[in-house]
């Protein structure tokens, strides 16, 4: 680890440690030699304890979005119910109109989860095959009650396809304890990975349900990830540096412990809203969006009053050599991100609160 690890927490992409990134220089190998095939036997044990199943996980060159719609494409029949509360639970309704099937939003405000009950109406007489679930919202710091939410699906025969792509690594998903039948998620958030793999999971029971859909088209084709993997192959070329670093990494996870790494989650989340009542006591009128209960420990949104701009708040944080996001979409200016996930440890993350302490009192306190 470098001195300079530890200044950015953008909530995705997130900072990658100097081993991962080393490993990216091995040199090119044939994607159907047992080279390669070797290197996805290093990060298949991993990557199942992360996600917590039995089941293979497919390993795709794609952003977490490509794994998103080859759920769609894998699971979505004909009626698929959205579960929207911010912008990337909204791209998941996107993909699945654009894919073509007859969906239904159960929108909820930006800031807000689902409840159990809400979904237990929505499915009243819907007659859904497929329930989108966003599991942490990253453009609102709100982690939805997944294993809840699945189980009211379930209740009413529908599937759900769940888009872990801030969670996972980060939070406790059970995927196979949780019974969820497609689990989607990416290289940049919790993993502390580069951009550039996503990583899925589907359970038996999807992959009845894909073989009988002709519309799965042919790059995200779940019956191919699933029959290349047997081999420990992919379908197409795989990002064979991506690996590398995949491989180094999913290593690096299992020596923390998956459970503590999820601890380790909760210990800075649970700082950054202790900083965050701190500065509220000092009379700056900052706020956390999620509402206690359903906050993700992997991105805390805070809100800034009104007549703060959250983009200055960044620029200053970047002038002082850290860097967070602000709102995301239309919430730009309303609130700052911090992503307070990955590699990142309580000690960093309080590196950059006392910044974010001193930005506050330069840009925040004519305000106060
Ligand atoms: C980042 C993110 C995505 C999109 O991921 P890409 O890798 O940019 O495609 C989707 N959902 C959530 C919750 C995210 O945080």
């Amino acid at each position: 680890m470098t001195s300079s690890f530890g200044r950015f927490f953008l909530p995705g992409p997130t900072e990658v440690r100097r081993e991962v990134l080393e490993a990216m220089l091995g040199p090119m190998i044939g994607h159907r030699t047992v080279e390669m095939e070797a290197v996805m036997e290093r990060i298949q044990p991993g990557l199942q304890q992360v996600f917590r199943t039995g089941r293979p996980v497919y390993v795709a060159p794609a952003s977490g979005t490509g794994m998103m719609e080859m759920g769609i494409r894998s699971v979505a029949r004909r009626r698929v119910l959205s579960l929207v509360n911010g912008a990337f639970s909204e791209r998941f309704a996107r993909i699945a109109e654009l894919c073509g099937v007859e969906l239904v939003r159960l929108d909820v405000g930006w800031g807000e989860p689902h409840t159990p009950e809400q979904l237990g109406d929505a499915m009243a007489g819907g007659d859904f095959d497929t329930v989108t679930i966003c599991h942490s919202e990253t453009s609102t710091g709100v982690l939805n009650p997944l294993e809840a939410l699945a189980r009211v699906a379930h209740e009413y025969g529908a599937m759900v396809c769940v888009d872990t792509v801030s969670s996972m690594a980060g939070a406790r998903v059970e995927t196979d304890g949780w019974e969820l039948d497609f689990v989607a998620t990416g290289s940049q958030k919790s993993f502390a990975l580069p951009p550039g793999l996503a990583f899925g999971v589907a359970q038996p029971a999807v992959l009845e349900r894909a073989a009988a859909n002709d519309r799965r088209g042919l790059y995200f084709d779940v019956l191919e990830f699933e029959r290349n993997l047997e081999k420990s192959q992919t379908p197409n070329t795989p990002a064979v540096s991506l690996m590398y670093a995949a491989a180094v990494q999913m290593e690096a996870i299992v020596r923390e412990g998956v459970e503590n790494r999820w601890a380790r989650h909760d210990a800075m989340a649970e700082r950054t809203y202790a900083w965050v009542a701190e500065m509220r006591d000092q009379g700056y009128g900052v706020d956390i969006l999620a509402p206690e209960g359903y906050r993700s420990p992997t991105v805390t949104c805070v809100t800034v009053p009104e007549g703060v701009r959250a983009t200055d708040v960044c620029a200053a944080v970047h002038a002082r050599g850290f860097v967070i996001a602000p709102g995301y979409g239309k919430a730009k200016d309303a609130m700052i991100r911090i992503g307070h996930m990955g590699d990142h440890t309580v000690q960093e993350l309080d590196a950059l609160l006392d910044i974010l302490s001193d930005v506050f009192a330069e840009v925040l306190a004519p305000h106060g």
